[in-house]
């Protein structure tokens, strides 16, 4: 895998010494980290232009079809990595030490930096 910023790679490399069954590594593979862009509008002051982000979403839930142009960059939802799912397997360590909060299933991000639960 290349690499990513040091959040995502300290998951990756949490899980990646913890899941011992082969379903589950599959299951982590299947939701890889990617780096994604979103293209967003950027209106107001008169002025009104295309702009593009990139993030680290996943490789299974954060799929922009072609040509999606989000209305503003806070509307970009779509999961940022770790993804609900990546975040779902992470849990099942949460008693252990090295497990962190930023992990928890509760406070899923999207891209736009917005929680996934607060809609
Ligand atoms: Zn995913």
């Amino acid at each position: 895998m290349p690499r990513y910023d040091r959040f995502t790679e300290e998951l990756l490399g949490f899980l990646l010494t913890r899941l011992d069954d082969e379903s589950d590594l599959e299951h982590l593979v299947a939701h890889e980290p990617r780096r994604i862009s979103a293209a967003y509008f950027e209106g107001g002051g008169g002025r009104a232009e295309t702009r593009g982000v990139m993030f680290t979403g996943c490789a299974a839930c954060s799929r922009i079809p072609p040509y999606t142009l989000f209305p503003t960059h806070g509307h970009i939802t779509v999961p940022a990595w770790p993804c609900p799912p990546v975040r779902a397997l992470a849990l099942r360590f949460a008693g252990d030490p090295e497990y962190r909060d930023a992990w928890r299933p509760e406070v899923a991000l999207f891209a736009s930096g917005r929680l996934v639960h607060e809609t």
